[in-house]
């Protein structure tokens, strides 16, 4: 008998007859003797209509009442699944986030998880149920409602996954598998049959939507062995997280291609070049936690330069008032100016680790459709442009080809 937690995204959920065929797959593990808890997402398109919602009441939302109606998707399809699976015969039994208590810290739309209690799933799977539970959200330890971020049922069906030590954790989405690219983007991507846990969490890092990161990052901490599946097939291996790179066979240099529009670049034009000029920049940026991505800095010909970093795009707007309020004339910038009108691509592979080359083949196939890099950032498996968005698309399906990863 083993334990298998069963995550399920919003278009395995999407309406009831959906719900029932996910309820027919948990009746078949459950009935090979396995104990199963199951983590469901919103129904698809339910939290983006929830967050619009909010924001025709008030445009930024406080992020405290956000996520009290955004995590109201995934109660409404704990109830139903629990309902599926009963209609089955199993027993089955719903709880919200807060009320297994998962506790996360109180960065509200964005919290972490701290800690999961399982006594209660424990004792219930025991009696023989089916666990739900909702995904995204959580408690902090003052009993405000949290979420994890988009895409954080990943996150919440790897966590109670590492929580409970299950002996897998399955991601059921509506792709059956990890890809080379988004297949939606390239229609001839291939599927992956197992992925390093390390370019996964690059992947994921770079904008792959596939797994949220926390998710990979949980793997990675607590060994969670982790697979991607269909759940539109009923068959099918998916795509397994692995934890070494496999000797016997050939690894391809790049194993695959992220793209992430959800970032927006802020400049901050001529800055003096002195030591200390970093930190108060982006200093007041990590007080108000928010998360910088890309930074560029270039030393100066004439004793200015200027300072070029991304953050999210939900955040632009806060980083360039928070940076025209507190930091401008603190150091005398001339100019702060935003662009959201940015994407940026990466390529990703440990096989970069032996092979050179790979970042002046991929600026040549950029050259060659005379796509422009506005920034450049690496690390040991990973190199990543920003371009302007609208080539985007084009960049992911040159790369794709150039690196030769569609299928054979
Ligand atoms: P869910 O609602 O099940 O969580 P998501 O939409 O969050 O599903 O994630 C699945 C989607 O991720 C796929 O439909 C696909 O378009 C996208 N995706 C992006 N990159 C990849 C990739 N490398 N491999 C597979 N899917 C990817
Ligand atoms: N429903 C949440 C979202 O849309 C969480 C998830 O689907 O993983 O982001
Ligand atoms: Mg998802």
């Amino acid at each position: 008998m083993a334990l298998i937690v069963q995550k399920y995204g919003g278009t395995s959920v999407a309406n009831p007859e959906r719900i029932r065929n996910l309820a027919r797959r948990v009746a078949r593990w459950k009935a090979m003797g396995h104990q199963i808890v199951v983590v469901v997402s919103a129904m698809s398109g339910e939290t983006n209509r929830l967050i619009a919602l909010a924001k025709e009441i008030m445009p930024e939302p406080d992020p405290r009442e956000l996520d009290v109606m955004v995590s109201t998707g995934e109660q409404v399809t704990i109830g139903l699944t629990a309902l599926a699976l009963m209609d089955l015969g199993l027993k089955a039994k719903s709880y919200t986030g807060a009320q297994v208590r998962i506790v996360t810290d109180s960065a509200f739309t964005k919290a972490r998880i701290l800690n999961i209690d399982d006594a209660r799933i424990r004792a219930d799977l025991d009696a023989g149920n089916v666990v739900v539970v909702a995904g995204f959200q959580g408690v902090d330890e003052a009993g405000n409602i949290t979420t994890l971020g988009r895409g954080g049922s990943d996150t919440t069906g790897v966590a109670l996954a590492a929580a409970l030590k299950a002996d897998e954790c399955q991601i059921y989405t509506d792709v059956d598998g990890v890809y080379t690219t988004d297949p939606r983007v390239v229609p001839d991507a291939r599927r992956l049959k197992s992925i390093t846990f390390e370019e996964m969490l690059e992947l994921a890092s770079q904008g792959s939507k596939v797994l949220q990161i926390r998710s990979v990052e949980f793997a990675g901490k607590y060994k969670v062995k982790l697979r991607v599946l269909s759940s539109f097939e009923e068959e099918g291996e998916g795509t397994l997280i692995t934890f070494e790179e496999d000797d016997n066979m050939e690894q391809p240099i790049i194993s695959g291609i992220a793209f992430n529009r959800d970032e927006a670049k802020v400049t901050v034009l001529g800055v003096p070049d002195r030591p200390g000029i970093a930190y108060q920049i982006l200093g007041p940026i990590a007080d108000a936690n928010i998360d910088v991505d890309v930074i560029i800095q270039n030393v100066s010909a004439d004793g200015t330069t200027d300072f070029t970093f991304t953050v999210h795009k939900n955040e632009l707007n806060k980083t360039l008032a928070l940076l025209r309020e507190k930091v401008q004339g603190h150091i005398n910038a001339r100019e702060i100016v935003g662009d959201d009108k940015i994407a940026k691509v990466s390529v990703v592979g440990v096989g970069m680790r032996s092979h050179v080359g790979v970042a002046s083949q991929m600026f040549r196939t950029l050259a060659e459709e005379g796509i422009n890099i506005q920034m450049i950032s690496t690390s040991e498996i990973k190199i990543s442009v920003v371009i302007d968005e609208k080539y985007m698309e084009l960049a992911v399906r040159v790369l794709h080809k150039a690196f030769e990863l569609e299928e054979a």
